[in-house]
């Protein structure tokens, strides 16, 4: 049987709109006032605009360094999607409960929250840490101010378990990612005189056949990563837009790319490497036309890989709490790499719930998936409560 207090918290924290374009801060105050309620003070760390926050709560000692749980309080969007049920509302039929972000994932923060006067009753020997994010699902933007904040602590947390649906699995790794938004500035012409122009679109597209190039390259000879199903470093384009009329040279073409990369390849080298055959490659034949013509590459968004030993002391906690043996590594990105590249700080990926139900209509949750994480929290307190 789930913990009555888990799932009254998961329709609580569900029946806040928190779609990343919108604020999080009723649910970050309900958090707030819960917490309080239990005398654990917390922090807050806002946004530019203090619309969004993230939390951060220590229970325990903060001399000592202990044991964070992490997650992200923001959800995708429901528009276009075909709901059979409000999604800001939890229907529970049969053994499941369905409600945007129910799996991804705030039923993880939900059953952490309604496991607290557990963990305070036992006394805890080893502190516990609480951090929610905000806007991680439009990048994992909001916890990279929560982790300069964390960096400026006498005492961090010593590991984290994220806890983004994986059905209770240990994930040790995940891939990082840069993504780029390009925009190819040439000269335009009359089409007959195609010579006296620079064609936007032209140098685009050799700028993207090389990095299919790459992509090439690194599928074949790798490096490779066999926890991966994607065993290589991935590149591609997804986004593309240019030109005018057939008859004119286009003067301007913009198009995204990225890259996904296993821990074992240095993004900032294949960053470089793409860099350098546009400046040294393609804009040196387009100032031989025009000097005022070139090629702007704008890193949008960076994304640090996780990559944990399968035997280092954090994967083998976790395994224990999680009561199983097994360890995978995934495709989608956490906040778990920003931790461990940014912080310090291992970060496990383990928490309740399946990543396919994520972001989709009628997304749902096992209940035996929370009963599951309720177990896992139960084996955490052995481990770090006094009794
Ligand atoms: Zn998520």
């Amino acid at each position: 049987m789930a913990n009555p207090k888990s799932l009254e918290l998961i329709e609580k924290l569900i029946s806040f709109d928190t779609t990343s374009r919108e604020s999080n801060l009723d649910l970050i105050a309900f958090v707030q006032s819960y917490l309080s309620d239990l005398n654990i003070d917390s922090t807050l760390v806002h946004n530019n605009e203090g619309t969004k926050a993230n939390l951060y709560a220590t229970l325990g000692d903060p001399e000592k360094s202990g044991v964070m749980l992490s997650g992200h309080t923001d959800v995708v969007p429901v528009d276009g999607q075909n709901w059979d049920t409000d999604p800001f509302h939890v229907s529970q039929s049969d053994s499941r409960l369905y409600g945007r972000g129910t799996s991804d994932m705030k039923s993880f923060i939900a059953i952490a929250l309604a496991m607290l006067p557990e963990f305070q009753a036992r006394g805890l020997d080893t502190p516990l840490h609480l951090a929610f994010s905000y806007d991680e699902e439009i990048g994992c933007i909001g916890v990279r101010r929560m982790i300069e904040m964390i960096n400026t602590l006498p005492v961090k947390p010593a590991m984290a378990v994220i806890g983004e649906p994986t059905n209770m699995q240990v994930i040790i790794g995940h891939k990082g990612k840069r993504s780029f938004n390009v925009t190819v500035r040439g000269l335009e012409a009359h089409s007959s005189l195609a010579p006296s122009g620079v064609n936007a679109i032209e140098y685009a597209a050799e700028f993207i056949a090389f990095v299919k190039s790459m992509a090439r390259r690194m599928q074949k000879d790798g490096p490779f990563d066999e926890l991966y199903d994607v065993t290589h470093t991935t590149l591609q384009t997804g986004v593309i837009s240019g030109g005018t009329a057939l008859n004119i040279v286009p003067k301007e073409c913009t198009f995204q790319f990225e890259f996904r990369f296993i821990d074992s390849d240095d993004p900032d080298a294949i960053e470089a490497e793409i860099r350098d055959y546009a400046i040294q490659v393609l804009e040196p034949m387009m100032h031989v036309v025009d000097t005022d013509t070139g090629i702007d590459i704008e890193r949008v968004n960076n994304m640090p890989s996780l990559d944990l030993g399968a035997d280092e002391e954090v994967v083998t906690f976790v395994k224990a709490l999680a009561g199983r043996n097994d360890h995978a590594k995934v495709a989608f990105g956490t906040e778990a790499g920003l931790f461990q590249k940014r912080a310090g700080i291992p970060a496990v990926v383990c928490g309740p719930g399946d990543i396919q139900q994520a972001h989709k209509p009628n997304e749902f949750i096992e209940i035996s998936q929370i009963e599951e994480c309720e177990g896992f929290m139960r084996r955490l307190m052995d481990r770090i409560c006094l009794s």
